[in-house]
Parts: C-alpha cells; sequence; structure tokens
C-alpha cells in the first residue's frame, strides 16, 4: 500500500476530487499529517467518515522504524528500517545557525565512487518519497525541534532516484509542509548530467552541490566511474545551463585525497577549471574509511591548496568536520547492521 507522506499537496487535491470530495481537504490533511502531527487517521475531526474509511484504505499512515541513534555533541546518526526490513541511515547536525539534516536517497548506491563507504552496497531500490519524508519528520519528532535545513547528501544519488527526489522536496517546502525554506535544502549529484538540465527547470530556489573531486578527466575518470559516462566538458556545460536558467551560485565538494587529487598544480588547474563560474568549492577532508587505498591529506597541503584557491580569488571553505566518531562523517554512511 503506498503511504500518505509521500504524497505532496497537488497529489492529495487530486485524490479527493477522485473519490468525490473537495479538494480543500488536502490542506486539511496536510496541516493534520505535518502540524499537528497525527499518528492515525481517527484524529481527525473537520473530514468527514466516508473519506476518511477511503482514505485508511488506499494510503497507510506509518512511520519508519528508528532502531538505532547513536549520538555524539553536535551530531547524531538515526538507523531506521524499512517496511522491506532494508536499513538507512540519517544524520543530524547542529549548527549555530540550525539544525541540518543529511537524507538518504537510495538503499545502497550504483555510482561506484572509489573512495566512498555509501557505494560499497550497490543499490538494492530508491526510497519512497515517504521514505525520505519521513527521516525529517522522525527526526524532529525526537528531537523536539524544527529542522531548519537538508540537504540530500546520504547514501545514494539522488538524481538516480529523480521523480520521488523532485516530490519529496515539493512536501518538504511546502508551507504546510515541513516548511523547510528551499535555500535551506540542497542536493548534491556526483553528475547525472541530463537530471542536471532537468532540474535547471525546476520552478524551486533549491542548491545544486556536485561532488567534484577531481580537476581534470585523467584524474576524474580514476575515481568516479560516472565520469566515463558525463565527462568534464559535458557536466561544466551542463552547469553553465544551470546557471543561465536559475542564476544560482553551485558548490563543488572536493575531497582531498593524497597524492590523488591535493597537489598544488590540481589547485591551479582546478582553479582554472571554476574561473569565470559563479561558484564556491567545499573542500572536504577525506574520512578514512575500508578503501585502504586512500588517504587524508596532510593538514599543511591542505592549508596550500586552499591558500592557491583564494589566491586565484575562488571562493573556498575548508568543510567542518562532524560525526567522524560515530562513522557519521561524508561518505561514511553504510548502515553497518547490514554487516556487508
Ligand atoms: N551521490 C551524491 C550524494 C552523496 S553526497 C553525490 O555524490 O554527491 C556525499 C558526499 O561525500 C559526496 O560528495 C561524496 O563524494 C563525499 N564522500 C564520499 N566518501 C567520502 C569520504 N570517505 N570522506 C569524505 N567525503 C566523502
Amino acid at each position: 500500500m503506498m503511504n500518505i507522506y509521500g504524497l505532496s499537496l497537488d497529489d492529495m487535491e487530486s485524490y479527493f476530487e477522485r473519490i468525490g470530495a473537495k479538494k480543500f481537504h488536502a490542506l486539511q490533511l496536510f496541516s493534520w499529517l505535518y502540524e499537528k502531527r497525527i499518528q492515525s487517521y481517527d484524529e481527525i475531526t473537520n473530514i468527514r467518515r466516508e473519506y476518511l474509511d477511503k482514505l485508511k484504505s488506499n494510503y497507510s499512515i506509518s512511520k519508519l522504524k528508528l532502531v538505532q541513534v547513536e549520538r555524539d555533541v553536535d551530531v547524531s546518526k538515526y538507523l531506521f528500517e524499512l517496511s522491506d526490513l532494508e536499513h538507512i541511515e540519517a544524520v543530524l547536525m547542529r549548527h549555530d545557525y540550525g539544525n541540518s539534516v543529511c537524507v538518504s536517497s537510495q538503499v545502497g548506491c550504483n555510482m561506484g565512487c572509489c573512495f566512498c563507504e555509501s557505494g560499497r552496497r550497490k543499490k538494492v531500490r530508491n526510497l519512497e518519497t515517504d521514505e525520505m519524508v519521513l527521516q525529517i519528520l522522525m527526526i524532529e519528532e525526537d528531537l523536539g525541534e524544527r529542522i531548519s535545513h537538508v540537504v540530500v547528501m546520504g547514501i545514494g544519488e539522488p538524481f538516480d532516484n529523480y521523480e520521488n527526489l523532485i516530490r519529496f522536496l515539493k512536501i518538504i517546502n511546502h508551507p504546510k509542509g515541513l516548511a523547510i525554506g528551499a535555500r535551506h535544502i540542497t542536493v548534491s549529484t556526483c553528475g547525472v548530467v541530463p537530471k542536471i538540465l532537468e532540474f535547471s527547470q525546476l520552478p524551486m530556489q533549491v542548491n545544486l552541490a556536485i561532488s567534484l573531486h577531481a580537476p581534470n578527466n585523467e584524474i576524474r575518470d580514476r575515481i568516479m566511474p560516472i565520469n566515463r559516462v558525463y565527462p568534464i566538458e559535458q557536466l561544466f556545460s551542463s552547469l553553465k545551463k544551470y546557471y543561465k536558467s536559475t542564476n544560482r551560485r553551485i558548490t563543488f565538494e572536493y575531497v582531498l585525497l593524497k597524492d590523488i587529487n591535493d597537489s598544488l598544480e590540481n589547485a591551479e588547474e582546478l582553479a582554472h577549471l571554476v574561473q569565470d563560474m559563479n561558484c564556491y568549492i567545499n573542500l572536504i577532508p577525506y574520512n578514512s574509511t575500508n578503501h585502504l587505498q586512500f588517504e587524508r591529506s596532510n593538514t599543511v597541503q591542505i592549508m596550500r591548496f586552499y591558500d592557491i584557491l583564494k589566491k586565484n580569488h575562488v571562493n573556498v571553505t575548508i568543510r567542518k568536520e562532524f560525526g567522524g566518531k560515530i562513522s557519521a562523517a561524508c561518505g561514511q554512511l553504510r548502515s553497518k547492521k547490514e554487516g556487508v
């Protein structure tokens, strides 16, 4: 059975019309789900019994099973069990500007980036829209506070689950849904070019982040298989189109891997690659994983790399590190529970 948390307001309106009811019930239902946070349809008082019975038989209102929470100072990792007993993880980060959640979009991932722990398990399936929405809703409930920021940077490639992703964005962004401002939402992709082009037409001011990790095709081909399908020239031409239609600044994520992509020439090359783009680069110190062939660049090297970008007038920051202790840091999500 489909789950009610997977319906956008539009979907609900057409549902009510389909069953011969007025479509304003959709807004009422949205408010029961996301403002009043009901646990069962029986708590609804302003929709006729007959419609509620139909609703009950068409959509389940069940949530995910929260199996485990690992808490550290300003970060917590949530392990959820899905109805088919698969497991997914989401991470809560507490910043001074608010609470941010890193959401997973698939069970496993097929992108095969060599250094990433999340991709060790091949994609089992896409997450349904409700399974993405509920990661946030349930963390809010656990925390007793609002989530103000969302990054789709957990397990999975969101642009390999495009339709569910977009419906998810609509629900969490809606003022009567989770009401998370579009500018506070970031979707990260390894570079699925056709979807970047589609995303550029989305009438929603959501941020786009690109996992770049290399300044040229030679290195990128080696560490990110997607680059053999959509090489840097194609990626950048899609980003220029994206910028032209959205006017939104693009974020590049660049994980620094010792002796692989962290030389000073690489920094120059990277600066050159992005020179006339409105973008900013987030340098990410590599978090060590079971991929023993990769090591974190040392701090001095990271600073030199940073300086070269700065000198070339590139907007650059070094990512604040969260959750290393509880394996909740970038690229470390892998559901240990699965035992693979
Ligand atoms: N598939 C999407 C969403 C995942 S985002 C994407 O590739 O963008 C997770 C980010 O963490 C990506 O930028 C990924 O490249 C990065 N990452 C993966 N493994 C890492 C590691 N061990 N240390 C630091 N960052 C890592």
